[in-house]
């Protein structure tokens, strides 16, 4: 990654989670799934782990992963129907804007809810 913020990856505890923490990849679209990407202008989605699951399991061990589409990929491609706008210039100042803005699993059992603003994951 080009930005040149190096964080720690232990969890903190009671301080807001960073998306760097989540093990994220900039990915673009493939005629068959999707391939990692480094800038955020090649990019067509964001992959990272589940917050919500990560704080749960603490840490990625059983964590699932979740992929956001942004707004230039097609209904076609699951997972649908959500898609953002991806802002910013790389993962550490990153924000995933779209008309309803946060992330919400309807179909996964954690139900995770929340936003990436500015690289950061606020509980929605
Ligand atoms: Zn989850």
């Amino acid at each position: 990654m080009q930005c040149g913020v190096s964080e720690n990856r232990h969890l903190r505890v009671g301080g807001s989670m960073r998306l760097r923490d989540l093990e994220p990849s900039f990915i673009k679209r493939e005629r068959e799934g999707f391939l990692r990407v480094d800038s955020i202008k090649d990019a067509d989605g964001l992959w990272f782990l589940c917050p919500a699951c990560y704080v749960a399991n603490k840490g990625s061990k059983g964590t699932h992963a979740l992929l956001c589409w942004s707004v230039k990929v097609g209904q076609d491609v699951t997972p649908r129907p959500g898609r953002w706008q991806l802002v910013g210039t790389c993962i550490d100042d990153l924000t995933l804007v779209a008309a309803q803005s946060s992330i919400r699993l309807t179909d996964s059992p954690c139900k995770a809810h929340f936003y990436i603003r500015n690289g950061v994951i606020v509980h929605a």
